[in-house]
């Protein structure tokens, strides 16, 4: 099991699915498949999420809105394409409508089989998508290292302001005052 150092937020989306997947992702948070066990709490805001659940396939309708959720959620995030409809299309994917799976407008990293897709393999799939996070983090953190040392380097080999001493210790404009 994935090491986290923070409780995982997931929001879940329904793309066009036939619900059956969104019972079993529900199922996920009873108290008989308890998911909370792993820290993870269900959201409905994007930008508090760090982990996208997408049930079911994409058609015209739904691009639009599957891209919005996925461009507000802050860095680092993970999206987990559950049952096979969200992988491929599924029995929908011949249909005139449908595009494909979610892979066809946004990146996944986690593809959890079914139909429906089982609440073990919903979970299983998640905390998958916790070690993705994790490593997404860390890389993350390497290269703002990277770049604030960069940086400082950069500061060091610039050449030291110079600052003007006034001769009289005074500003000039206050000789004036004396006479
Ligand atoms: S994979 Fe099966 S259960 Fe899940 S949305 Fe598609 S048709 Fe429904």
């Amino acid at each position: 099991m994935t090491y986290v150092t923070k409780s995982p937020w997931v929001i879940h989306y329904d793309g066009s699915s036939c619900n059956g997947c969104d019972i079993e992702v529900l199922a996920c948070l009873t108290p008989m498949y308890d998911v909370e066990r792993f820290g993870i709490i269900n959201t409905g805001n994007p930008k508090h999420a760090d982990v996208f659940l997408v049930t079911g396939s994409i058609n015209e309708q739904n691009i639009s809105v599957v891209r919005q959720i996925y461009e507000q959620m802050p860095e680092p995030k993970v999206v987990v394409a559950i049952g096979i409809c969200a992988t491929s299309g599924g029995v929908f994917r011949e249909c005139y409508n449908i595009k494909g799976g979610v892979d066809t407008v946004i990146p996944v990293d986690v593809y959890v089989p079914g139909c429906a897709a089982r609440p073990e393999a919903i979970i299983d799939g998640v905390v998958k998508g916790l070690g993705v996070l994790a490593e997404k983090k860390a890389a993350m953190n390497s290269a703002l290292t990277a770049v604030s040392e960069t940086e400082n380097a950069e500061m060091e080999s610039e050449p030291p302001i110079e600052i003007q001493v006034f001769g009289s210790g005074e500003a000039p404009g206050k000789e004036a005052e004396h006479e």
